[in-house]
């Protein structure tokens, strides 16, 4: 099969399982956004998929990035490209300039920084992650905490024009049956519903939901789903 066909294929089936999924959980169509988290894929491949209608690119690594976007935006000029990775607080500036979205935040000083060194005229879409289980390898903050730091993320943000915090990101560990994944994104989405109650705010999005877990992130709610191996293949 050649790559294009590949690519046409597999974006078909997985926009078939969004779909699916959003009309189980009485969802109107297009209410989550797939985002391919290209993350060790070719350029090459990348634009066999992009030429196939995918939009939303995810990816972790910021030099590998940067790279890739330089082959991949000379033939699609109209990709929103996502930071989802790790963020170190000198490559700030580098993200401000390449993203449209960042969802790693958990830091005022990252957002103060991505602020003040967001270059474009558009805002920069900013999540703020989240350790659902507490996990010592993971980065974000507690499910405890996050309704605070959100709050006072979006009040410190409040004066700058160049970001927007727009809702949370979740990477719960893997877990083996339907119903213990939906439990824990339901944890999610009861969390952005309190929290948006309790201090007056509005955030809106849910980036939760990968290749294994896509069903369950959008039962409970999900707005975006990163999907990387079941879209694109297994990463070399
Ligand atoms: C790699 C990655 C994904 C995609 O994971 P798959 O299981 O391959 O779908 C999603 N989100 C983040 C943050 C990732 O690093």
């Amino acid at each position: 099969m050649s790559q294009q066909q590949y690519a046409i294929d597999k974006l078909h089936a997985i926009k078939a399982r969004i779909s699916a999924a959003e009309t189980q959980a009485n969802r109107p169509p297009g209410s989550v956004t797939l985002i391919g988290a290209s993350k060790q894929q070719t350029p090459d491949l990348i634009n066999e998929f992009a030429h196939a209608g995918l939009t939303q690119l995810g990816e972790n690594y910021l030099q590998e990035s940067i790279a890739k976007q330089a082959e991949v935006n000379k033939h699609h000029q109209h990709l929103t490209w996502h930071f989802i990775g790790h963020i170190q607080s000198n490559k700030t500036k580098t993200i401000a300039q390449n993203f449209e979205w960042v969802h790693g935040v958990d830091r005022i000083k990252i957002a103060r920084r991505l602020a003040e060194q967001n270059p474009k005229d558009t805002p920069l879409k900013l999540l703020i992650q989240l350790n659902v289980d507490n996990e010592a390898s993971k980065h974000g903050v507690s499910l405890e905490q996050a309704g605070e730091l959100a709050n006072d993320m979006a009040q410190a943000m409040a004066d700058y024009s160049k970001v927007q915090i727009k809702g949370f990101m979740a990477i719960p560990q893997a877990r083996k049956t339907l119903d213990e994944q939906r439990a824990v994104f339901a944890k999610v989405q009861a969390l952005l519903a309190h929290t948006n109650q309790r201090f007056g705010l509005s955030l809106e999005e849910l980036s939760m939901g990968m290749s294994q877990d896509l069903e369950a992130a959008i039962a409970e709610g999900s707005t975006m789903v990163r999907i990387g191996t079941n879209l694109f293949g297994a990463r070399k």
